[in-house]
This record gives structure tokens, sequence and C-alpha cells, in this order.
């Protein structure tokens, strides 16, 4: 009852738990938080120092005293408690800027999770969320809830193929029934390729770069094919001096730093798609392949991911923003919704 009662003060949240951002949408309102997932920390006392991306900020910068963590590197909950202390605190910054303020907010959530994550994990997450204040969890894969961001009317009709490239997985599957239908989660994404971009510097250069540093390069540069036109000058230390020291590089360096990462990603998607139902696939040549996630912004990406699957493959639009906007849709969607996550 005492639930109830809060929830009728709570705002109904939909959140995209993902291992680079949390997204974090409001019902009525929108996209309310959009941050990264990490957490700074004092190393000893274990103390909060920041959260989001005031934490992200410190990464590569902070001494010895303090960690920035980011609790779902690899695509699950690495770090419970950052984990939690991240999911806490957006969701009590969500209801602050409310009319009502209630104390304890017991909003009713939409989580999109990684395809991947086994059972235990899942509970995780629900306990983390539930931790936080939630008082009904619901936690659909983010495929699926890409797919209901991408599509207009998705429905339990609906037949979708997604490949999303985000921070720490790369997730790619068939949807039929609002369900994976086949699936595949691989560790190469976004983080990958940073540290593909910092063993190239550091082999290429003798220069040490940070990884802000090599996303940045990544974000202007990675192209999913060759080309040479585009340049940018990165600074970082000199791995036998110590001292700080530039370089220039080009987007063709860049490629071929990047290309074993693009591959994997292609051959998985190719592998998943031979495996598949031939009526599914028939379906999905005329909707075409949603490509979301950070990742999917990598020029190229989605032209060379059509050649190989020879399919037509689509760039949602916002693709970082695809998942939450799904689960949103969600959110308001309660029988859909029920059929399509597990409770
Ligand atoms: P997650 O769902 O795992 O949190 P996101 O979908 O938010 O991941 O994507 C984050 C990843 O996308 C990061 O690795 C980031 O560097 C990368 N990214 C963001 N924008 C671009 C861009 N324009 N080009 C290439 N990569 C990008
Ligand atoms: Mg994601």
């Amino acid at each position: 009852m005492i639930n109830f009662i809060l929830g009728l003060f709570s705002y109904d949240l939909a959140i995209d738990l993902g291992t680079a951002n949390t997204l974090v949408y409001v019902r009525g309102k929108g996209i309310a938080i959009r941050e990264n997932t990490a957490v700074a920390r004092s190393k000893r006392a274990r103390e909060t120092l920041a959260i989001g991306s005031a934490a992200a900020k410190m990464l590569g910068k902070t001494g010895k005293s303090i960690e920035v963590v980011r609790p779902l590197r690899a695509g699950v909950i690495s770090d419970y408690s950052a984990a939690a202390v991240l999911l806490t605190h957006f969701i009590h910054k969500v209801h602050q800027s409310g009319t009502f303020h209630p104390r304890i907010p017991r909003p009713r959530v939409v989580i999109g999770i990684p395809s991947s994550i086994n059972e235990v994990e899942r509970k995780a997450v629900r306990e983390v969320a539930l931790k936080a204040g939630a008082r009904k969890v619901y936690l659909v894969p983010e495929t699926v809830a890409a797919a209901a961001g991408v599509i207009k009317n998705f429905s339990l009709e609906s037949v979708a193929a997604v490949i999303d490239v985000g921070g720490g997985t790369t997730d790619i599957a068939l949807i039929s029934s609002g369900r994976e239908v086949e699936s595949v989660s691989l560790r190469t994404a976004g983080d990958k390729m940073d540290a593909d971009i910092i063993e190239f510097v550091k082999l290429r250069y003798s220069l040490l770069i940070g990884e802000p540093t090599a996303e940045r390069t990544k974000i202007a540069l990675a192209d999913a094919r060759p080309a040479k036109d585009v340049f940018q000058v990165i600074r970082g230390r000199d791995l036998e001096s110590g001292l700080p020291r530039s370089v220039k590089i080009s987007n063709f360096e860049i490629y071929n730093a990047l290309k074993s990462s693009f591959d994997e990603i292609v051959e998985a998607s190719v592998a998943l798609f031979e495996g598949a139902p031939p009526e599914l696939i028939s379906d999905i040549m005329q909707s075409g392949v949603i490509l979301s996630g950070g990742g999917a912004l990598i020029k190229n990406l989605d032209v060379v991911l059509s050649q190989a699957l020879n399919i037509k493959v689509k760039l949602a639009e916002d693709p970082l923003t695809a998942v939450v906007r799904g689960c949103a849709k969600l959110l308001s969607d309660r029988p859909l919704l029920k059929k399509v996550s597990h409770v």
C-alpha cells in the first residue's frame, strides 16, 4: 500500500543502462538524463566523489587515491555497488526537478539490458533498480528496445534485425514476436576500438595516450572504408623521454588500427544471418537491418555491413537514444511491455 501511494508521486522511467552511457526518460517529459555510466570514488574510504559525466571527466586525470569505475564495462554489472550508487542518484535526480518531491521515489521502471546477460546478472540489475527505489522493474533486451524505438508501430508482429554497436558490447539480434530469435553479443565495440587506437599509437609513434584522447580520435577519424582525407593532431606522452609530444594522424591509419574490429562485427553479423530461418530473413530483406548505438555513427559502417549482408542497413535516427526511446514506448504499452520483458 505504501508503495502504491509513493508510486502515485513518482514518475515512470525508461532507462538505458549502457556500458558507456546511461539515459533516463521520464514519462511525459522526455529524456532527462544523458550521462556517462561512471562513478568516481576515493580508493580508501570508498566515498563517492562524482557520478556520471562529472566522473567520466576525471578519467585518466586522477591521482592514486581516486578511482573512476565504469560499473558495466563489459556489458554486465561488474561493480554492483557503483551501479547501485549511479542508478539511485539518477532516479532521485529526476524526481527532484518535479512538482512533487517524494522523499522516497517509487517509480515503475523499464530497463534495457544486454541480451547476453544470464539469469544471475539479470537478477543483479533488477536488485540494483529495486534498491534504487523502483517499485516494479521490467527488463527488456536492448536490441528489442532499439527495434521498438526505431520501428514506427512496433508490435509482436514486427520482424526486425538489429546491430547495436555500444561501448562494451556489440549486440546483434533477429527479432520476431517481440523476442530475440537469434542473438550474439561481442566484446568488440567502442571500448575495444579505443584500446586498438591506444595500442596503434604506442607501437607506431611511441606515444602514450589516454582513453579520452583515443575516443576523440575515433569519433573524428573512424571510417569503415579506407580513405585518407582527414587528419587530426593528437597529444600524448613520449614513451622514452616521458615528455609531452604531438603527432598528426590520418583516417587511413585509424582504419588500419580498427580494421580487425570492423571485420569481427561484420563476420559475426553474417554468421548470425546465415544460421537464421529463411522465412525470417525474407521478411528482414524487406524491412532492412537497424544499426544503432554510438558505434553506428562510424562512417560507412552501414555501407560495409549492407554490402556484406546483401541487405539494406539503415542507420537509426539518433542511434545513441534508440534504446531509451524504445523503452519509453514500451512504458506506455503495458500489454506489449509484459510480453517482451523479463518481469
Ligand atoms: P552503451 O549502450 O554501451 O552505453 P552507446 O550506444 O552509448 O554505448 O555508445 C557509446 C560508444 O559509441 C562509445 O564507445 C563511443 O565512443 C561511441 N561513439 C559515440 N559517438 C560516436 C561517433 N560519432 N563515432 C564513433 N563512435 C562513437
Ligand atoms: Mg546500448
